[in-house]
């Protein structure tokens, strides 16, 4: 039986792979997995739910005060405890055949390179891992020798899509986006709207930041940089195109001028299902299309001027070096600020734009200490942006 470890196992990507894991058990009619190290943060419930539901080694709390509480959870079920950084990492380097990456933002970075160099098989759901790393994250999996299989539904589709097509066939990638909850909004109101409102997403159900991300369209633009790193396309031929009902989760342009879509339910159970059981496939219980009822399917251009984040994507791309790391770091910081009611919706991409002009002449990172340093200190002059405005 393959080893498993699941880093975030008690957010949304987590809860989606629990019951993936379920319907593989039950297509097997008993365990799926071994089930090595279950991590979370300040969520201790559902971290000890998911660890004894998987009969896990361990269970660790990124946060170090969580310990006791933690202990009390696991009274009795056989599984270790632990918290802190420290044992996170430890936890997330022991051996294991595929480890599910799915910790929230660029704190999921360490643990998944300790997966990494452990030659674990590595599920992608964790974005920032190639925005902040990029070539560096790449370069680890390829010394340690594991697999990468994207989990981002975009990216798993896309690696669906291009199974089968050389390289020289592609002529461009795309991306849906469904556009978020303020697709229509005009600029004057999206001004004021509250984190209450960004957190409304139309069609898909997830964590609170990747929910605002889709509303100021910066999980787009953190899926572009992913999108260039994965599939070694330049920016100029990573489109992206907003379609509300996100049924088509990406398409693939051929130089015939072919058009190859991957469709689905808005449900992260599908690609986490294709990335757990690959390369075979394993009958999932999620919805299926009924695309009569659908009747339509819709597709509009993003627009620039309330969405600024696809084209800092872009800049940050073209700049290269660290400027995805700086702009993905700055970003986290706005976001927390929004979410705590100290700037404003549209101020999260200004406090991106302005830290990414004050650390243009960063150095690009040769290791990944570097990365670690730069995203720190987008953190910073981010946080002193962040001080300037809500003072
Ligand atoms: P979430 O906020 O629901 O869960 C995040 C997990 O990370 C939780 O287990 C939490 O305890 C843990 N965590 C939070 N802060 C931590 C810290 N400082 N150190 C260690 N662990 C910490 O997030 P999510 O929506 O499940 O997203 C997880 C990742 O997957 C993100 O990178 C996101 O961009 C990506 N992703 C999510 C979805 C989705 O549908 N939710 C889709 C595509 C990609
Ligand atoms: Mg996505």
């Amino acid at each position: 039986m393959r080893r498993l470890s699941i880093l975030g196992v008690s957010g949304s990507i987590g809860e989606s792979t629990l019951r993936v894991i379920e319907a593989m058990e039950a297509a097997r009619g008993g365990p799926a997995f071994e089930v090595v190290a279950v991590t979370g943060n300040a969520n201790v419930a559902a971290l000890a739910r998911a660890a004894r539901r998987l009969r896990a080694d361990i269970a660790v709390s990124a946060d170090p005060d969580a310990l006791p509480a933690l202990r009390e959870a696991l009274a009795g079920s056989g599984v270790e405890a632990a918290a802190g950084g420290q044992a996170l990492l430890e936890a997330a380097g022991r051996p294991a055949d595929v480890v599910m990456s799915a910790i929230i933002g660029t704190a999921g970075l360490a643990p998944t390179l300790a997966a990494v160099r452990a030659g674990a098989d590595i599920l992608l759901a964790n974005k920032e891992c190639l925005v902040a790393a990029g070539a560096l994250f790449l370069d680890e999996i390829g010394r340690a020798g594991g697999r990468l299989l994207p989990v981002d539904s975009e990216h798993n589709a896309l690696f669906q899509i291009l199974s089968g097509h050389e390289g020289a066939e592609i002529e461009r990638l795309v991306l849906t986006a469904s556009g978020g909850p303020f697709r229509t909004m005009s600029r004057e109101r999206m001004r004021r709207v509250t984190p209450a409102e960004a957190r409304a997403h139309p069609s898909w159900s997830m964590g609170e930041r990747i929910t605002i991300d889709s509303a100021t369209l910066f999980n787009k633009a953190l899926e572009m940089i992913e999108a260039w790193h994965l599939f070694d396309v330049p920016p100029e031929r990573i489109e992206v195109v907003v379609h509300p009902q996100s049924v088509v989760h990406a398409l693939v342009g051929l130089v015939d001028g072919s058009m190859l879509a991957h469709l689905g339910p808005p449900d992260m159970a599908v690609a986490i299902g294709h990335a757990l059981a690959y390369p075979g496939r394993v009958p999932l219980p999620v919805d299926r299309l009924d695309l009569a009822a659908l009747g339509q399917l819709a597709f509009e251009p993003p627009d620039p001027g309330r969405f600024p984040a696809l084209r800092l994507a872009r800049e940050a791309m073209a700049a290269g070096g660290v400027a995805p790391c700086v702009m993905n770091g700055a970003k986290e910081i706005a976001l927390g600020a929004f979410i705590a009611g100290r700037v404003g919706f549209l101020e999260i991409a200004e406090v991106a734009e302005a830290t990414m002009a004050h650390l243009a002449d960063l150095a690009p990172a040769t290791d990944l200490e570097a990365v670690f340093a730069a995203d720190a200190e987008a953190r910073r002059v981010a946080a002193d942006l962040v001080r300037a405005r809500a003072a």
